[in-house]
């Protein structure tokens, strides 16, 4: 599974920065989160920031 951001979506927050630095990064500059790593990040920090992304725009797919 891959870890994507829509980015339309994405408020820039910063929380999923915040629980899993790794694999999130926000870009403040323009306010938008990416992936920096979308494969073989930890899986309960990424399932963490899943659930906790106010406009739940953070998604894995195959
Ligand atoms: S938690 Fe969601 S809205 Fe907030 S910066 Fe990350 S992707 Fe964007």
């Amino acid at each position: 599974m891959s870890v994507r951001i829509d980015e339309d979506e994405c408020i820039g927050c910063g929380t999923c920065e915040e629980i899993c630095p790794e694999v999130f990064k926000l870009n403040a500059d323009i306010e938008k989160a990416k992936v920096i790593m979308p494969d073989d990040g930890p899986q309960d920090l990424i399932e963490e920031a899943i659930d906790s992304c106010p406009v739940s725009c953070i998604y894995e797919e195959e």
